[in-house]
């Protein structure tokens, strides 16, 4: 990971934990041992929990600004309207500074398609949200050899509305599908591959504005990987599922992630 680039490890909660109560306790022991490491820590919770994981963080935070940082696990790119159960970047406002967008769970189970993901980002950007925008090849897609152009049609359509990069605090994490929730991570040598592709595709968007953004692995990270994915030049963090619901584990990922500055 190079200097310049904060790093940043987010919690993906998913439909985790099932209790207010115990999210506002995973948000806090995350918070308790964060400490002032120079990363940017985030935990994504469920939306219902929003509210009350963010008053908490606030309270026990010397500052107005919660650390760790609050971000939504998705949301719908229009501000209103007739869209039963979504949500909109207006709504996050107070809330959740970051949100995930075109996760994988959501772009299988929910059919969020690359052109959805594309609005979303735009939106997000628009309405001061950093968009943490998922995407990776499929067990199959890697199979069958096709990984790169899965990445290079994916991250090329997510950021197709933006007019330009720099500035924007776009996130991208690269999350090969066959890696996540599996044990089986990719090795810190693909997810360089990988990384440095993405970062190469940003540089043709926007060459003032590809080496700022954050480019981070997600897939079976914990304690025991995170630091040899960090040592990868490209690897700016962590985008973290099963591990981040263990205080103890999610907070040893991000003091790899600190050491990885050297
Ligand atoms: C994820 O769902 O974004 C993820 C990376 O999950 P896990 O860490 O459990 O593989």
């Amino acid at each position: 990971m190079t200097a310049a680039r904060r790093p940043l490890v987010a919690g993906n909660w998913k439909m985790n934990p099932t209790s207010r109560s115990a999210a506002v306790d995973l948000a806090l022991a995350v918070a308790a041992e964060a400490g002032d490491l120079p990363v940017e820590l985030v935990v994504c919770p469920p939306a219902v929990f929003l509210e009350a994981v963010a008053t908490a963080l606030r309270d026990a935070s010397a500052s107005d600004a919660p650390r760790p940082a609050v971000g939504a696990q998705t949301m719908r790119a229009e501000e209103s309207g007739a869209f039963t159960g979504e949500i909109s970047p207006v709504m996050l406002r107070g809330l959740a500074t970051h949100v995930i967008l075109g996760h994988s769970e959501r772009r299988r189970h929910d059919n969020e398609t690359d052109e959805a993901v594309a609005a979303k980002v735009r939106s997000a950007i628009d309405h001061g949200l950093v968009p943490i925008a998922a995407i990776g090849e499929r067990a199959e897609e890697r199979r069958a050899g096709v990984t790169e152009t899965v990445i290079d049609h994916q991250l090329r359509t997510a950021i197709s509305r933006l007019e330009r990069i720099e500035d924007s605090g776009l996130v991208i994490a690269y999350e090969p599908v066959w890696a996540i929730g599996t044990g089986d991570a990719a090795t810190p040598d693909d997810a360089q591959a990988a990384a440095a592709q993405i970062r190469a595709l940003l540089h043709e968007a926007d060459p003032d504005g590809a080496h700022e953004v954050r480019i981070l692995y997600g897939g079976s990270c914990g304690p025991e990987n995170a630091a040899d994915l960090f040592a990868m030049p490209d690897v700016d963090g962590a985008l973290v599922g099963g591990a981040s619901l263990d205080a103890d584990s999610f907070n040893a990922i991000v003091r790899a992630a600190a050491e990885s500055r050297g």
